[in-house]
């Protein structure tokens, strides 16, 4: 069996330290990949930490993984030793229920078999990215294409389709005002998607020092949210408003900003609830939605999209001996604006 060096956290909110993983054998639809980079995504820190509830440990994170094939079984027609491959939030879903029929697994009826801090449907635990090898079914295995620098595709995995999916849903067009709230992993892809499909992107943050970062980015305009005289002169102006802030906060707040009809997409996914008004919704027809990663389909997608408009990820690369200060600096918001961690540092003594 496969045996990886990983890192894992050994109980909620313990650090992170090192660990050993067995990879299963590759079975005839798998692929077992040589891990090279892999993203550091706030909802590690959310399971890390257990906020959410419900978590298992220990926990080896890491959903935004990039590295390259090194085996497969005796059926896998579609990936090849040498090919680069990426993971995402998922590996496995039933593959029978309604949604997953349609390539939207991540809504599947039974589950999805979470990368990290699930159990895949042997009733084995699965240990994600922060480590140097992963056996999966090749289904759940998606193609980065040529073009993008490797440790600035393994974002795309998640904070790349988690912001694309539902600005195409939801029908984001070109000339719209889109506000993205927090310049964080999420939030930069989500300025540099809106850039590319044609949005007017305004972004509204609590650190004014990001200014000069989200004009750089391709936004118009940048609120600081403490600005309270600017963000005044926002209500009603935006299409959409895009949520990818990781703490609670006020909704309300936010969707008064949107004109009649528009849409305010939560992504970020805070561990406490808030409450919103009826009237922040009602005197403007207003919706509140909610959007969860994307399917296998749509990852590809978003990968060619990626690709062909030249989007990728502005990283930090870290070894994954510093992963317990990177946890530390993205909760103060000091993020420019994904850490990736080179999972080659997984092998120094
Ligand atoms: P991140 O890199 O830490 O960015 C979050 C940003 O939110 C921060 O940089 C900060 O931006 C802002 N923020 C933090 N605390 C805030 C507060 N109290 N009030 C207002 N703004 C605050 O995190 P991420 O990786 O982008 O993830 C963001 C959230 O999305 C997390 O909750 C994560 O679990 C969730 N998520 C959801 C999905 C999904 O499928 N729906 C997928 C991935 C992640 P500013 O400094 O600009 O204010
Ligand atoms: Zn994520
Ligand atoms: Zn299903």
């Amino acid at each position: 069996m496969p045996t990886t060096p990983a890192y894992a956290a050994p109980s909620a909110r313990a650090a992170l330290g090192p660990f050993t993983v067995e990879r299963r054998e590759p079975r005839p639809h798998d692929v077992l990949i040589d891990i090279l980079y892999c993203g550091v995504c706030h909802s590690d820190i959310h399971q890390a930490r257990d906020e959410w509830g419900g978590a298992t440990f220990p926990m080896v994170p890491g959903h935004e993984i990039v590295g390259k094939v090194s085996r497969v079984g005796s059926a896998v027609t579609t990936f090849k030793a040498g090919d680069t491959v990426g993971v995402g939030c998922f590996v496995d879903s039933c593959r029978e229920c309604p949604q997953c029929l349609q390539g939207e697994e991540q809504y599947c009826d039974q589950g999805m078999v979470d990368t990290y801090n699930s159990h895949d449907r042997d009733g084995q635990p699965t240990y994600g990215g922060y480590s140097t090898r992963i056996t999966v079914d090749s289904k759940y295995v998606l193609r980065i294409p040529e073009g993008i620098p490797l440790e600035r595709a393994a974002p795309l995995l998640c904070a790349g389709i988690t912001t694309y999916s539902p600005l195409r849903r939801f029908g984001l067009k070109a000339g719209d005002a889109l506000a993205v709230v927090g310049l964080g992993g999420l939030g930069h892809m989500a300025v540099k998607l809106g850039k590319a499909l044609g949005a007017e992107v305004t972004v509204l943050s609590t650190s004014p020092s990001k200014r000069e970062g989200a004009l750089a980015l391709g936004a118009t305009h940048f609120a600081a949210t403490s600005d309270k005289a600017t963000f005044k002169t926002l209500a009603n102006k935006f299409d959409f408003v895009l949520d990818t802030v990781s703490a609670p906060h006020d909704y309300n707040a936010y969707l008064r900003l949107l004109k009649t009809d528009g849409t305010m997409i939560l992504v970020g996914a805070p561990e406490a609830p808030t409450p919103v008004a009826a009237f922040s919704l009602i005197g403007r027809r207003r919706r509140l939605v909610g959007s969860l990663i994307g399917g296998i389909r749509e990852t590809q997608e978003m990968l060619d999209f990626c690709a062909k408009h030249q989007v990728a990820s502005d990283v930090e690369v870290i070894p994954i001996q510093h992963i317990n200060d990177a946890y530390e600096r993205m909760l103060k918001g000091d993020v420019r604006y994904r850490f990736v961690v080179d999972t080659a540092s997984l092998n120094a003594k």
